[in-house]
C-alpha cells in the first residue's frame, strides 16, 4: 500500500500541469444587454422578456451603455489594453434555452486583450496573463428537475436571455490548482471591488470553466487539454484540477492518450466525467453582427471611466499596512470585502489604536466566525462594535478574559457588541487595596521568579499579572494592576 502511493506521488512528481480558466462574469446592471427588462435574479420564469431577448423575428438590439462602462472599468482593472473599436459577433448554436439560435459575442476583435493578475505563489508572487476580456449575452435556463413531470419534461425560462456578461480568458500560465484557486479569488476580488457583479456563484453570477493538460516536466509543447465545466465553487475546481491532473498522468504514464473534450466535475463523487468531444471555432460559424455598429470607446469615454475605479485591493492593502500598521495578514482578512475594508477604516480612525481592532478581528472575531461557519458580513458584532472593544481594553477598562466573555456572548446571543456590553456590565476590581492582597499572595508563593526579576528580568512582570488577574478571575483592572505590580515588585 505504502509502496504505490509512493510510486504514484512519484509519478506525478516527474509531470506538470498546465492551466488556463475562463470566467464569465455577470454585469450588475439595471437593465439587460440590448433591450430594456430588468436584468434581475429571481423574477417568477418568463416575465422579464420581450421580442428583442426572446429572438423574435424584426427585433433589433439595442447596445445598453452601462454594460460596456462596468466592462470596461473591470478591463482597465485587470491591466487590459482597451481597443478603440471592438466588434460583436453572432455564435451559432442550437439550444433550447437560446431562442434566436445564436448568442451575441465578440470573436476577433473583443473589447480588451493583454491584461494580468497577480497571484502569490511560493514565496512569490507570479503574474498570470489575460488573453481576453470580451462580452457577450448570457443564454436561458433549462430546468430539468424539481417538477411532478420532470421524468419526462424539461422548462425552459428566458428570464436570462440578454443579461449582460464578460468573459475573462486567462492564458495557460497556471501551474498547479492552488494558482488557480487564487487567480480566481483575485479576480473575483476585483469584480467585487469594482461593483461590476456580485459574482454569487450560487446564483451563477460567476461562473468558471477550466481547461488542464499535463506533460513531462521541462517539455515545451502543451498536453492535449480537456476542459471541465460548470463547477460552481473555487474549492471544487481546485479539487476537479486535482483529479483531473491526476487521471491524465496516469493516462498518459501508461502510455494512453488524453482526448479533446468537455468534462463534467461530480461532487458528491469527487470526480469528472466526459460530457462530449470538444466544439471547434469553427463549429459556430461566427460572423460580425449585422445588427450592431462596432462599439467605439474614445480615449475622452475611456479616461472618464477610468477616473471611476476605485482602490483596488492590492493597493488598499498596502496603504492599510503603512497607515494602521497592521500586518499583511491582517490586511488580507480586512480587505476581504470592499464593504468590509470600509467598515474597518471608519472604525479604526476612530478607534485609539487601529491596530488594536485590527488584533481583535483577527483573533476574537475570525475564530468564532469560522467556529459558527459564519462569512465575515454574516458577524453579529459589527466593526463599530469591535472598535468600542478595541478602546474598553485600550483604557484597561475590560481585562482580555473579560472581552472573550463578552464576544461569546454576542455570538451566542447574535447580538452586536455595544448592547452585550451595556448589560452585562463586567464587575473590575479597581479597589488598590484589594488587588495589593492578591498581589502580595502571589509575589509570597513565587519567590523564584521575584529572584530574577530583581536580578533585571523585567519581563517576569507580565508572569505576576497573569497569575493575579487568575485569581481575580480576570476581573482586576488591567491599567491599575500593571501598575500597582510593577510598584510592588520594585519597591
Ligand atoms: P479552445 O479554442 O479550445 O476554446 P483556447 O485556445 O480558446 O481553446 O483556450 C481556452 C482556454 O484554455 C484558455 O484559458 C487557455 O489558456 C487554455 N488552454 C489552451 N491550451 C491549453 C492547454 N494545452 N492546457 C491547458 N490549458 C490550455
Ligand atoms: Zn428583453
Ligand atoms: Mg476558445
Amino acid at each position: 500500500m505504502a509502496s504505490a502511493v509512493t510510486t504514484a506521488s512519484e509519478v506525478l512528481a516527474k509531470y506538470e500541469a498546465v492551466i488556463g480558466l475562463e470566467v464569465h462574469v455577470q454585469l450588475l446592471t439595471e437593465t439587460k444587454a440590448f433591450c430594456g427588462c430588468p436584468n434581475r435574479f429571481g423574477a417568477p420564469p418568463n416575465t422579464n422578456v420581450c421580442p428583442v431577448c426572446l429572438g423574435l423575428p424584426g427585433a433589433l438590439p439595442v447596445l445598453n451603455k452601462r454594460a460596456v462602462e462596468f466592462a470596461t472599468l473591470a478591463s482597465l482593472a485587470l491591466n487590459c489594453a482597451v481597443r478603440e473599436r471592438s466588434v460583436f459577433a453572432r455564435k451559432n448554436y442550437f439550444y433550447p434555452d437560446l431562442p434566436k439560435g445564436y448568442q451575441i459575442s465578440q470573436f476577433d476583435k473583443p473589447l480588451a486583450e493583454h491584461g494580468w493578475i497577480e497571484v502569490p505563489s511560493g514565496d512569490g508572487i507570479r503574474r498570470i496573463g489575460i488573453t481576453r476580456l470580451h462580452m457577450e449575452e448570457d443564454a436561458g435556463k433549462s430546468m430539468h428537475d424539481g417538477f411532478a413531470d420532470s421524468a419526462t419534461r424539461t422548462y425552459v425560462d428566458l428570464n436570462r436571455c440578454g443579461t449582460p456578461l464578460i468573459e475573462i480568458v486567462s492564458e495557460p500560465d497556471m501551474r498547479t490548482p492552488d494558482e488557480a484557486y487564487e487567480y480566481l479569488t483575485r479576480l473575483k476580488e476585483i469584480m467585487l471591488y469594482t461593483a461590476v457583479s456580485d459574482c454569487n456563484m450560487e446564483e451563477g453570477s460567476l461562473r468558471c470553466d477550466a481547461n488542464v493538460s499535463v506533460r513531462l516536466k521541462g517539455a515545451e509543447k502543451f498536453g492535449t487539454k480537456a476542459e471541465v465545466k460548470n463547477v460552481n465553487s473555487f474549492r471544487f475546481i481546485r479539487a476537479a484540477l486535482e483529479y483531473e491532473i491526476q487521471r491524465q498522468t496516469e493516462l498518459v504514464e501508461s502510455g494512453g492518450r488524453v482526448v479533446q473534450e468537455t468534462r463534467l466535475w461530480n461532487a458528491a463523487e469527487g470526480r469528472t466525467y466526459s460530457m462530449r468531444s470538444k466544439e471547434q471555432a469553427h463549429d459556430y460559424r461566427y460572423f460580425p453582427e449585422p445588427d450592431l455598429p462596432p462599439l467605439i470607446v474614445t480615449d475622452a469615454w475611456k479616461a472618464e471611466i477610468a477616473s471611476r475605479m476605485p482602490e483596488l485591493p492590492k493597493a488598499r492593502r498596502a496603504r492599510m499596512i503603512a497607515e494602521y500598521g497592521i500586518t499583511e495578514q491582517d490586511a488580507h482578512t480586512l480587505t476581504a470585502t470592499r464593504e468590509f475594508a470600509d467598515q474597518f477604516e471608519e472604525a479604526a480612525r476612530a478607534a485609539k489604536n487601529p491596530r488594536r481592532v485590527a488584533n481583535l478581528v483577527q483573533s476574537e472575531l475570525t475564530m468564532r466566525l469560522k467556529a459558527a461557519g459564519l462569512e465575515l458580513e454574516q458577524s453579529p458584532v459589527t466593526m463599530k462594535g469591535v472598535a468600542q472593544a478595541a478602546d474598553l481594553a485600550e483604557e484597561g477598562k475590560l481585562s482580555s478574559k473579560q472581552l472573550k466573555q463578552l464576544f461569546d456572548l454576542c455570538f451566542e446571543r447574535t447580538e452586536d457588541f455595544g448592547p452585550v456590553y451595556n448589560r452585562e456590565k463586567p464587575q473590575q476590581i479597581t479597589d488598590s487595596s484589594v488587588l495589593e492582597k492578591m498581589i502580595d499572595e502571589v509575589i509570597a508563593a513565587n519567590p523564584a521568579q521575584v529572584e530574577q526579576y530583581r536580578k533585571g528580568k523585567k519581563t517576569v512582570a507580565a508572569f505576576f499579572v497573569g497569575q493575579v488577574m487568575k485569581v481575580s478571575k480576570g476581573q482586576a483592572n488591567p491599567a491599575l494592576l500593571n501598575e500597582l505590580v510593577t510598584r510592588k515588585l520594585d519597591g
